[in-house]
């Protein structure tokens, strides 16, 4: 488990993800893999993709936010959509919840989906991603031939969700929205997602222990604080104790910033990078 004193054994692997091809996860299995399928911030800088953590691990498979680029990586990548069984959102912006409505119609149409697929995400989810649907294929929800299943996050709190327990914190991001940092407690290994969020103590408590930290760095230098740059997680990294901190929600400039500086002691997050935990 992630508080175990020995880190979780961690091999990384780039380009085209052949480790989710033919190779999956089983049931069971001790392995957690987390393929990056979106690391630029909300703007796509640097011809990223948007906001998506595709994660297989034994209690199954599910993505991390799911940006308007996350149907499109996913092929990408030879992400099998079939297999995913829900979503964990970390907040309601464009960026990160803006693939919804074309994963509606590959699951209806695409993937002929019957078993249920489960979306959670913080407070208000179901209104607003239903809105997002009814505001973009109407027609496709009359008679869905599968069962949405709708969970909605303590804040803060812990959850469980698809064999998984989620715990959340409010971040500090949107006055007019409940943005949340996540960390999730899997079967093998934990995994912990910053969503968006300017610094705050809480977010060193909750990921604590976590054997991946994926961490929002959209800018270089102090001063924003709806986001966390290079410059505050090198003032605030040895309060990061986890097994890998991974920086991504990049820009141009950040990501640059982030590969010269040593001091962040971090994994730069690319598109297509396979995260592989034992
Ligand atoms: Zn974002």
């Amino acid at each position: 488990m992630g508080l175990e004193p020995q880190p979780a054994a961690l091999a990384e692997t780039r380009g085209l993800c052949q480790t989710l091809r033919g190779d999956t996860c089983p049931r069971a299995s001790p392995v957690t893999r987390l393929l990056c399928l979106g690391t630029a911030d909300a703007f796509a800088h640097g011809a990223r993709g948007n906001a998506c953590y595709w994660i297989e691990d034994a209690a199954g498979v599910v993505a991390v936010d799911f940006g308007p680029t996350a149907l499109m990586q996913a092929r990408r990548f030879g992400c099998d959509l079939a297999r995913l069984d829900g979503l964990y959102l970390t907040h309601l912006h464009g960026d990160h919840i803006g693939g919804l409505p074309v994963l509606l119609v590959e699951l209806v149409y695409g993937q002929k989906r019957t078993r249920p697929f489960t979306i959670a995400g913080p407070p208000g989810t179901q209104a607003r991603v239903e809105a997002l649907w009814a505001a973009t294929f109407p027609s496709v929800l009359e008679g869905l031939p599968f069962e949405f299943r709708w969970l909605e996050w303590d804040v803060p709190g812990a959850v469980p969700a698809l064999g998984r327990t989620v715990h959340a914190i409010q971040a500090r991001h949107d006055r007019l929205a409940v943005a949340t940092s996540l960390r999730i407690d899997g079967p093998r290994h934990r995994l912990a997602f910053s969503g968006d969020t300017g610094w705050q103590p809480e977010l060193a408590a909750l990921v604590q222990g976590a054997d991946l930290f994926v961490c929002e760095c959209s800018g270089v230098d102090t001063g924003y604080w709806g986001h966390l740059s290079v410059a505050e997680l090198v003032q605030h990294r040895d309060e990061l104790q986890v097994g890998r901190l991974v920086v991504s929600h990049l820009s141009v400039e950040s990501r640059a910033a982030a590969h010269r500086t040593a001091a962040l002691r971090a994994t730069v997050a690319d598109d297509g990078l396979v995260l592989t935990l034992r």
